[in-house]
């Protein structure tokens, strides 16, 4: 290294130019001194790092699907419900405030989840609801909220 100043050749860790008595910039005359990027990689054995790091993703992705489970499971307990039972089949209908969020059919029993929303839509939750109940206790259901 040599002084910025004068251009004399500076030993190691000077501080102040000997000869020009301008001040040295010691971290960088450090910096240079290393081999680029060498010690600070060799320190861990090889393959140790990608190990860990799938680790993360891994519990990043569980955290993330709790999370949704989570979601699913408050959505359909804070949700309201109308269930019909007949005598070959059952269906759920589960909706909050002003949609529908889903419809469990059991045995012979069908919902179509598609045509319950767009009818919400249209109509209203309540007429929605109403409507459901008429239909099904026509075919011999029994309705409960
Ligand atoms: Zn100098």
């Amino acid at each position: 290294m040599n002084c910025k100043n004068c251009g004399n050749l500076l030993q190691p860790g000077v501080t102040v130019c000997p000869n020009c008595n301008a001040p040295v910039d010691n971290t960088q005359m450090n910096n240079m001194q290393q081999p680029m990027g060498a010690p600070m990689y060799n320190t861990q054995p090889i393959g140790q790092q990608p190990k860990k790091k799938s680790h993360i993703v891994l519990w990043i992705v569980l955290g993330i699907i709790g999370l949704l489970v989570v979601l699913v499971i408050i959505g359909f307990v804070a949700s309201k419900k109308v269930k019909c039972t007949g005598s070959n089949g059952s269906v759920t209908v589960y909706y909050y405030e002003n949609e529908i969020i889903g419809c469990i059919a059991t045995g012979n029993a069908y919902c179509d989840l598609d045509k319950l929303k767009e009818n919400a839509k249209t109509n209203g939750i309540d007429k929605t609801i109403q409507t459901i109940k008429e239909e099904m206790q026509k075919s011999n259901y029994t309705c409960t909220d």
